[in-house]
């Protein structure tokens, strides 16, 4: 290796196959880039070995010790020289590498770690005495009796001691704690029902890091269980469940609301066939399933998981195996995109539970809530249907109409209907409105507490999903301005609006050239009533711009329809009655998607009253 002929003038460096050592040191490379990287390659080892229970050490960051001890089915002892062994793996015969339903399959994780550190493991099979075996520098040790009741226990020492480069580039003794405890905490997403946990033994402590318990029940409990450990109370209580099926694909898991949404992509965690993948189209297929209700810079929060026939998805693309290829890409993406968007419209106006929450600064106790169904379910047998009918009889006031000719469309009508079978406002979801405040919020009283209303939002959101709704079924109805306004619109804008001309104009904004910098609206969506032009147009232009002219047309249409959905809301400071409150109460929960305004921000707020009385020390 150190031979330096090949730099030699005129010497011709001879080819010649690399020694044992140096291949799986140089494959180490591949494999074990960090000691979280071992550690994942051990734990999938005693997931494969059926596990029940993996307990799993480190000290240092896993620079000096990696133990992972597994309840697993063990190695006969005649084989462990095997499992050192490059190439040498008991799960595959090599026969179909389409079809590999294990973690691991390339029976290369315990050589490479075996080249790049001090190795030991020991195993024990059912009716048999332990045995272990220990690999130091590439060699490879006796095999020797051992004492141990059960399972396999594999433990690394000094990683990297011999490739001084290497740990150079390894971070902080934190930074690769904090990769160790990633891995292991994804790895618990991926397998509900088997304990896990990673204790820090630094400096000879023992400090648990990390506990899982192995959580019962069915498939959705179970992960309702583990999700709750792993990503926080806070996330489960805020998910929907997701349950879809496509052409041979399965889709289960929990995304969470758009009001729980984050600012970073750091809470999307995606299983195919049980393992942990990281994969750009699932990944995309997660952002454009929420594109809609959530605005630029906000990230949705799930964990989803995939499953189909091992033969459906390629998992041998990266030897770190995070990386997956499916057959189909199409069908998986469709799959994630409608099931989600499907999920998300079901939980109707549903607001995450956060905002209460974070309102009364009071953190609710513990696994309190639960996998919770949306609190108001949209199909809950009777609620929408009722608050349809309580619609149709007090017609809402047009949202058809201009925010200002609003009130004076409405029937003055003193109380809500008080049929006999009518339902009292109080019981639908969004309760009666009782009052306005700061000309802004909508204080309404509920069976069981009350609700606030940001009428603003929340009437741009239906505006926004009555504009969706015109779109798809037959484009926009426009309203022709009797005299066309004249806009003065300075270049690239003006530009950019010309360029989507036709495209607006089925979104009900007809506008031509008209001379120098102008432009001329004809037509504008009926909707929104009687807007100013200019500020119409300017906000517009700036949608075009930020979804730039690489986005897909459906996404540059809603970005403008969100947008144009602002200059039909009923503007903050509008003072309301009693019966356009109510009726905007009931169109929120008649519509789908109400409980966020189209910048992810919630419409509303519930207080149980069980809260209110906790905010006076009644409880
Ligand atoms: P792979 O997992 O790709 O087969 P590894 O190098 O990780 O390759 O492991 C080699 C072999 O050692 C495995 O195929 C398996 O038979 C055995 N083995 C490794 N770890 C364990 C364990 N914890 N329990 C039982 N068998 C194990
Ligand atoms: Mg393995």
């Amino acid at each position: 290796m150190n031979d330096a002929s090949h730099k030699i003038p005129g010497v011709r460096p001879a080819i010649r196959p690399l020694d044992e050592a140096a291949v799986n040191r140089i494959a180490a490379g591949e494999v074990i880039e960090r000691p979280a990287a071992a550690v994942k390659e051990l734990v999938e080892n005693a997931l494969d070995a059926g596990a029940r229970r993996i307990d799993v050490a480190q000290a240092e960051g896993g620079k000096t010790l990696i133990r992972v001890a597994d309840d697993g089915h063990g190695i006969v002892a005649e084989d462990l020289p095997q499992a050192v062994a490059r190439h040498a793996t008991s799960k595959i015969d090599g026969s179909d590498l389409l079809n590999i339903a294990s973690y691991g399959f390339r029976g290369e994780a315990l050589a490479s770690i075996g080249a790049v550190a001090r190795l030991s493991i020991a195993s024990r099979i059912a009716g048999a005495e332990a045995a272990e075996i220990a690999v130091e520098g590439g060699r490879v040790g006796q095999v020797r009796p051992a004492a141990l009741r059960r399972g396999t226990v594999v433990e690394l020492r000094d990683l990297f001691h011999a490739t001084p480069a290497r740990l150079k580039f390894l971070r902080s003794d934190r930074a690769e704690a904090q990769a160790i405890g990633d891995v292991v905490r994804r790895l618990a997403m991926a397998e509900p029902f088997v304990s896990l946990t990673l204790t820090d033994v630094s400096g000879g402590g023992e400090k648990v890091s990390f506990r899982a318990d192995a959580e019962t029940g069915d498939l959705f409990d179970a992960l309702a269980g583990r999700l709750t450990r792993v990503l926080g109370a806070e996330f489960v209580r805020n998910a929907l469940r997701v349950e879809a099926e496509r052409e041979g694909l399965r889709l289960t898991g929990y995304a969470a609301l758009p009001t729980y949404s984050r600012g970073a992509a750091v809470a999307q965690h995606f299983f195919v066939n049980g393992r942990p993948v990281k994969d750009r189209m699932l990944l995309g297929a997660l952002r454009a399933a929420y594109m809609d209700v959530l605005p630029a810079g906000r990230h949705p929060a799930a964990a989803l998981y995939i499953d189909c026939p091992p033969e459906r998805v390629d998992v041998n693309v990266h030897p770190a195996k995070s990386e997956v290829r499916f057959r189909d890409p199409g069908t998986a993406r469709g799959l994630i995109v409608s099931a989600l968007r499907h999920a998300l419209a079901e939980a109707g106006h549903r607001a995450a539970t956060t905002v209460a929450g974070a309102a009364l600064g009071a953190a609710r106790p513990e696994g309190g809530g639960g996998p919770t169904a949306p609190r108001y379910q949209m199909d809950r047998p009777s609620a929408a249907a009722r608050a349809a009918s309580y619609q149709a009889q007090a017609p809402a006031p047009g949202f058809a109409e201009t925010a200002g000719a609003w009130s004076a469309r409405v029937e003055p009508v003193e109380e809500a209907p008080q049929g006999a079978e009518e339902t009292p406002a109080e019981a639908l979801p969004l309760g009666a409105a009782r009052a306005q405040l700061h000309e802004t919020y909508i204080l309404a009283q509920t069976e069981d507490g009350l609700v606030i209303v940001d009428a603003h939002a929340a009437h741009e959101r239906l505006v926004y999903e009555r504009l969706k709704a015109q779109l798809a079924e037959t484009g926009v109805a426009a309203q022709a301005l009797l005299i066309p306004e004249v806009v003065e619109m300075p270049e690239p804008a003006r530009g950019r609006l010309l360029d989507a001309a036709e495209d607006l104009a089925r979104l009900g904004l007809v506008i031509e050239p008209f001379g120098g910098e102008a432009l001329a609206v004809r037509e504008s969506p009926a909707l929104l009533g009687e807007v100013g032009a200019r500020g119409l147009l300017a906000d517009v232009a700036d949608a075009l711009e930020e979804t730039g002219t690489a986005a897909g047309l459906e996404a540059r249409l809603m970005a403008v329809l969100s947008r144009m959905a602002c200059h039909g809301s009923v503007r903050a400071g509008r003072r309301m009655r009693a019966e356009e409150m109510n009726a905007l109460l009931r169109e929120m929960e008649a519509t789908p998607l109400s409980g966020q305004c189209n910048h992810g921000r919630p419409t509303y707020v519930e207080l149980k009253l069980a809260d209110v009385e906790r905010l006076f020390g009644r409880r």
